[in-house]
């Protein structure tokens, strides 16, 4: 905790300042461009890997950056795509996954989750992307994950009006942290290219 009053104190001092007016215009308006959605491993920071600022990116960050598909059962990540596609207009929606990243490397590797039940459950949403990679290769499981998820966001219902109007473009992205570089991915197909 003493970091964070630390790292407020800074913030406050150095930080707001010199972006006050950024901050007087985004207290009464909020107009994202990028619904960015990522894993919530720590290493992962969207703001600092797109260089944007407050405001830009709507920011939804699970475990393993997976988009659970649609279900009339609503839960908060089908609300938060629904509220940043259908009610802000973004533009660009992003599935970012990792190097390294602890959920795909779970999965490709078998690991006992039986300790953390939620999790478990939680990356069943990942059954389809292991059906496409190959066992025990985290990175390509890393990208295939990406790929079926925007396969599962494309089954919320705002976001598939949205591609079909041509009003968003779903991009797939990974991050490597070692080198800062992202690749992104062909999401080549109608369905995903707008
Ligand atoms: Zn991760």
């Amino acid at each position: 905790m003493q970091d964070l009053a630390k790292g407020v104190a800074r913030f406050q001092r150095d930080v707001f300042p010199a972006k006050v007016e950024l901050f007087t215009h985004l207290a009464t308006h909020h107009t994202p461009h990028t619904l960015f959605i990522s894993c919530s491993d720590a290493r992962v920071v969207p703001e600092l890997i797109t260089g944007t600022e407050p405001g830009d990116l709507f920011v939804i960050r699970t475990a393993g950056n997976l988009v659970p598909a649609y279900s009339p059962e609503a839960d908060g990540v089908a609300a938060s795509i629904e509220y940043a596609v259908a009610v802000l207009g973004v533009k660009d929606v992003v599935v970012c996954g990792h190097s390294a990243c602890g959920a795909m490397t779970a999965l490709a590797e078998g690991h006992d989750l039986s300790g953390a039940p939620a999790v478990a459950a939680w990356l069943r949403h990942a059954d389809a992307s292991r059906a496409r990679a190959a066992a025990a290769d985290v990175l390509a499981l890393v990208r295939q994950n990406v790929l079926a998820q925007l396969a599962n966001l494309a089954t919320h219902p705002s976001v598939a009006r949205a591609v079909a109007q041509r009003k968003v473009t779903l991009r797939g992205w990974v991050f490597d942290i070692a080198t800062g570089r992202i690749e992104e991915l062909s999401t080549a197909g109608p369905a995903l290219a707008a």
